[in-house]
């Protein structure tokens, strides 16, 4: 399929995006099967495209690496017959850094480096966000990229290094790397994780029969029927070999974690387990905390599908407020293979969402969803809801005003472009036209998410930029590019 074929929906441009999800395992007999099952449970982080690479003593490395959807390209016997092997890994994307919207094959991950030592392929997930001062540096030296891609820069990195095995030339290279990062990499005998420092993005351990495996999410263990042994520790990198089990690490100078917290709103699969706690659990209790916080009488509590389910629960449970399926979303949308005529662009949110007339009839209706980024969907859908005939519009939003952009592997639009960063909460109702608009607090959210006492101000728990303006790590190549951090404001 040409890359010109392969489009997003414009329908999903006002949501945020994860951008990646990766998965790894050794020491199993048809790893590729393992990662491609893998692979497709975590495709919600990324729909782009996705690759997995093998290795097997016989026949060497061996890739594929496509666009669209893993069930599409990973699942006839010619493909996996490619893909021997007992340790692979594999990763699905959305375009973060690198080539945008119509992602170019060369960006694809995982990506394969041959050094003196064997050869090492990485999957990354996450932003690096001093990648323009590393490619410079490493292109003046001498190293010739293959992708646009700023996790490139890590196999260059590991190239440059004199260690003399890839887990050392790992470690030397991601302790030049800024920014947010899970990494599963691979060699011919060995599965390696790394995260972050701050620990942004999630990273798993599980056990799969005699073998391991590593993943995003523990939704992808279950799918191979792996037992859920614990999350990598921020700062931490595991070796995986199937004689000699797992051997941790600790390569980076220790910091306070910062887990995404919007990784509990609406990234991570509702049945995945994050910090110990069920994402589903957790976002019914920032429904809860909602009801708390912003309560309204009201008919009916409506999820926006899908993402706004657990907290539409949680809120009709601690409001009493029915719960009720107002909205119904077309689950076959998906994505579409050719550019939409501008006829069907209008048609908009009809295509995905539709309202459920009979039981939206004359009601006081209270819509729950779990952001507004632009503001776009939320002002169709409360349009829908309307011709519907509903009586009332109230939106509760199960996380706080987006109103910063994400650096750390999530796709945002520029600050412009969010609604929250230019509008109070009642500027946005009356753009919305909504009867009341009602965000969950940063304290809300927090405790929602386990910490009692709410945000500590001057220690939080969480990432939680796109809220508060306050980036852990500093965007330092977006700085140079003249983005301005709250304090400069
Ligand atoms: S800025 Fe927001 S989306 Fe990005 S890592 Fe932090 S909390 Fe997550």
């Amino acid at each position: 399929m040409s890359d010109l074929t392969w489009r997003s929906t414009p329908f999903d441009d006002d949501k945020l995006r994860e951008e990646c999800g990766i998965f790894g395992v050794v020491g199993v007999a048809e790893a590729a099967n393992f990662t491609a099952l893998g692979l497709h449970a975590l495709q919600h982080r990324g729909q782009e495209a996705g690759g997995i690479v093998v290795h097997d003593a016989e026949h060497g490395f061996n890739s594929v690496r496509r666009f669209g959807y893993v069930r599409d390209n990973f699942t006839s016997q010619d493909v996996m017959d490619m893909l021997p092997g007992t340790v692979g890994i594999g990763h699905v994307r959305y375009s973060t850094a690198g080539s945008k919207g119509a992602t170019a094959i060369r960006d694809v991950q995982p990506f394969f480096g041959e050094f003196a030592m064997g050869g090492a392929a990485i999957a990354h997930n996450g932003n690096i966000t001093n990648a323009d001062a590393l490619r410079r540096e490493l292109i003046e030296r001498g190293s010739i990229f293959q992708s646009s891609s700023d996790s490139e820069c890590i196999i260059h990195l590991m190239a440059r290094s004199l260690q003399r095995n890839i887990p050392e030339r790992m470690k030397d290279a991601l302790r030049r790397v800024e920014g947010a990062f899970s990494v599963i990499a691979m060699t011919r005998t060995k599965l390696i994780g790394v995260r972050d420092p701050l620990g942004v993005r999630p990273l798993v351990l599980g056990r799969v029969g005699e073998g391991w495996a590593l993943s995003s999410e523990t939704c992808a263990l279950d799918i191979i029927g792996a037992e859920f042994v614990r999350e990598i520790e921020p700062g931490e990198m595991v070796v995986i070999t199937s004689e000699s089990g797992v051997t941790s690490y600790r390569p980076f100078e220790q910091k306070r974690p910062r887990f995404c917290i919007f990784e509990h709103v609406y990234f991570s699969r509702p049945d995945s387990i994050l910090g110990g706690r069920s994402v589903y659990s957790t976002r019914e209790a920032i429904g809860r905390e909602l009801a708390k916080e912003a309560p309204v009488e009201a008919d009916l509590v409506c999820p926006v599908p899908d993402s706004g389910t657990p907290a539409a629960i949680g809120f009709s449970l601690e409001s009493g407020i029915p719960y009720a399926m107002g909205i119904i979303r077309n689950q076959y949308m998906g994505r579409t293979f050719i550019e939409p005529t501008e006829s069907i662009r209008n048609m908009g949110v009809r295509l995905k969402l539709n309202v459920n007339r009979a039981l939206i009839r004359g009601k006081r209706v209270i819509l729950v969803d779990d952001s507004v980024v632009r503001g776009t969907t939320s002002r169709k859908i409360k349009e829908m809801i309307l011709d519907a005939g509903a009586k009332e519009v109230h939106f509760r939003i199960a996380s706080p005003p987006t109103a910063w952009p994400c650096f750390y592997g999530v796709d945002t639009p520029q600050r412009e472009k969010l609604l929250a960063a230019s509008m109070s909460e009642e500027e946005m109702r009356r753009h919305l036209g909504v009867d009341s608009l009602r965000f969950i607090s940063l304290d809300g959210l927090y405790r929602a998410v386990g910490e009692a006492k709410g945000r500590d101000p001057n220690a939080p728990q969480y990432c939680d930029a796109c809220f508060s303006g306050e980036y852990p790590v500093e965007p330092a190549d977006q700085l140079e590019k003249g983005f301005r951090l709250k304090a400069a404001e």
